[in-house]
């Protein structure tokens, strides 16, 4: 990402480039490791880099507050990988962020809640957001479906225009590329009992990273910076792989900011 030869990293860090290898593969932080320093070299923050290698997450979240949000991983042999369902308790419409590898458990949740599913939104489409997708169309045939697509310029996308609007809830978009060309976020606001407004990011942004910047790390890490940290700081973001976090956790601990 910073253009480092891993010579040099190693160097800085005191440690073998072996042992730089290895702490890449497998997450193995060698004991003598100058951690500050390797960040500094790589444009990562030094103490928020240290932090996050002796054990940092965020904390656990208790979803009571947002009485009407699932969470659901489904897993395949090589990675876990989240989307999430919210809904209106009165109207019972509900909205499916990606869907994950697997659509049994997010329409069993449907079919248990006496839900409708009204619209689907795709963060972007990497394979393992939208694996399900198909299934998900087939049940719900109805469903709207917004997603920004690619070899279409951000400002073209089938993306609404509007806030959509799902009960009392409202949903708004912007656009978060970097990872993926077509990545979008999709904040959702106006909960009962006011709980804090939900970002659902995809790959943009994770507790203490950031997705691979495929289509450029600056850009990842601009659009983070502007359309995802500028949230207001209770801000509950999730994320398409790892546990959900918040803009103020993030602000506080992730190295790339
Ligand atoms: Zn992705």
């Amino acid at each position: 990402m910073s253009g480092v030869s891993p010579a040099a990293a190693a160097a800085v860090a005191g440690i073998s480039e072996s042992e730089l290898a290895t702490l890449e593969a497998a997450g193995t932080i060698p004991e003598k490791i100058n951690l500050p320093e390797l960040g500094k070299i790589l444009g990562l923050h030094p103490q928020k880099l240290a932090a996050l290698a002796s054990g940092w997450l965020p904390s656990p979240k208790k979803l009571s507050g947002w009485r009407e949000l699932r969470m659901f991983t489904t897993r395949s042999d090589e990675l876990a990988v989240n989307c999430y369902l919210v809904w209106d308790s009165a109207t019972r419409g509900a909205a499916l962020f990606d869907t994950g590898l697997d659509a049994r458990p997010i329409l069993e949740t449907i079919a248990a809640g006496g839900l409708v599913l009204k619209h689907i939104f795709i963060t972007h489409s990497h394979w393992d957001h939208v694996e399900a997708l198909p299934a998900i169309r087939a049940a719900f045939p109805n469903a709207q479906l917004h997603s920004g697509s690619p070899n279409v310029p951000v400002n073209q996308r089938n993306l609404p225009d509007k806030i959509v609007r799902l009960g009392e809830l409202s949903i708004s978009h912007r656009a978060t590329p970097g990872h993926a060309v077509d990545g979008v976020t999709y904040l959702v606001s106006h909960w009962p009992q006011s709980a804090p407004a939900v970002a659902f990011v995809g790959d943009a942004i994770f507790a203490g990273s950031i997705g691979r910047g495929n289509q450029s790390w600056e850009v990842a890490r601009q659009k983070v910076r502007e359309e995802i940290l500028s949230l207001p700081l209770e801000t509950l973001i999730c994320p398409g792989h790892g546990p959900m976090t918040t803009v103020a956790e993030e602000v506080e601990s992730n190295p790339f900011f």
